[in-house]
């Protein structure tokens, strides 16, 4: 086999090795199939298994209320930044954001288009290095939805719990840290996220819709960016990503097999565990979030200078820890470290930490 490396992408990042084998094996013909789950009807029998294998994986994992819709559709997490209020602002209304780092931002943006979106709490002071608390949030209790960012992929920022918002639905970007951890289904009203960090290959978006929101959304949109449509025709109205929903199927049974979602967060955790402990014992490296709001996805830290942070990442590559680099919004040094990571790659960035600071500390 070609040597794998430690991957420490953002996104598209790395996916499970059992999966990616299986799908090897089955690249030509799915068992009994004779033919790829690519070359194979979006309507055939075969593929009606694999996408209610994969709602039926996400159920179970994730402990989906019956009266939750799970949709796979395609656009990314950020085509869900303007469908959200697409369907649910309007000019005459408002909306919440709370605002912890840069796709939150996005996200504001789109939703100015098609209403107003108030902002809630916006953590830009300092860079986005913490998570507000709940009497930091204005929350208005007429607002259409309050939307979060649950992880904040590039600043590595991470809720530990929902924001208390009474009956207003709660709408959550869960790109970068879904299925990292058990989570309440029941305290939101819409759960999104792109499938490329810890579902699978890039292509498919998953949602979470509560039932009873779908009357309130506002009519005239388009097909294919009303909800309704996709939660009426089963993410079948046109073709989905076939490839993508077979890739996350797998990875649900993986996550299935690994003990679900509990011992994910243990393992998580710990992994995460491991390097803020490197960072923290020394002043060579300076986390970038609060403790409190320490991501365990995505573990973002300073060097005492950008040239260093530059050699640090090019010579952790040549040592095939790849993908180190900060986002080029804002510099500095991020390790994303998903489900699928290895706690090696983990304990040899740390070793990579000691050995870096005693040549240039
Ligand atoms: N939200 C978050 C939290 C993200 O991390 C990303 C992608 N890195 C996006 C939204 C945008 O996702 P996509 O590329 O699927 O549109």
């Amino acid at each position: 086999m070609t040597e794998r490396i430690y991957n420490f992408s953002a996104g598209p990042a790395v996916i499970p090795l059992p999966v990616l084998e299986e799908a090897q094996a089955n690249m030509l013909s799915l068992p009994g199939v004779g033919m790829s789950v690519m070359e194979i009807s979006h309507r055939s029998k075969t593929f009606d298994e694999i996408i209610q294998g994969a709602e039926a994986g996400l159920r179970e994992l994730l402990n989906i209320p019956k009266d939750y819709a799970v949709l796979f559709l395609q656009g990314g997490a950020s085509l869900q930044f303007a469908m959200v209020p697409m369907n649910f602002l309007s000019l005459d209304a408002s909306a919440d954001y709370i605002v912890t780092g840069s796709w939150g931002k996005k996200a504001v943006k789109e939703a100015q288009k098609f209403g107003t979106a108030d902002l809630a709490a916006n953590m830009a002071d300092g860079g986005f290095t913490r998570v507000p608390n709940q009497d930091e949030l204005h929350l208005n209790s007429g607002a259409a939805y309050v939307h979060m960012t649950s992880n904040e992929t590039i600043e590595g920022v991470e809720f530990k719990r929902e924001p208390e918002v009474g009956q207003v639905p709660l709408v959550a970007d869960m790109s970068s840290n879904i299925l990292s951890r058990p989570i309440p289904v029941d305290k939101y009203g819409i759960i999104y996220a792109g499938a490329q960090k810890n579902m699978g290959p890039s292509g498919v978006t998953l949602v979470i819709i509560r039932e009873d929101l779908l009357p309130r959304i506002r009519e005239g949109l388009s097909i294919m960016l009303d909800y309704r449509t996709h939660v009426k025709d089963k993410s079948l109205h046109n073709t989905p990503n076939t490839w993508g929903i077979y890739i996350l199927n797998l990875v649900c049974k993986w996550l299935k097999d690994k003990g679900g979602l509990e011992g994910m967060q243990q393992e998580n955790e710990a992994k995460a565990k491991l390097i803020y402990d490197a960072i923290d014992a020394t002043d060579f490296y300076r986390g970038h979030a609060d403790a409190d709001s320490r991501s365990i996805m995505n573990v973002t830290f300073r060097l005492p200078s950008e040239d260093l942070e530059k050699k640090f990442a090019n010579e952790a590559t040549a040592a095939k820890l790849d993908g180190l680099k900060g986002h080029r919004s804002v510099g500095g040094i991020r390790a994303s470290i998903y489900n699928a990571f290895p706690r090696e790659g983990c304990e040899a960035l740390v070793e990579f930490m000691k050995e870096f600071e005693k040549r240039n500390g």
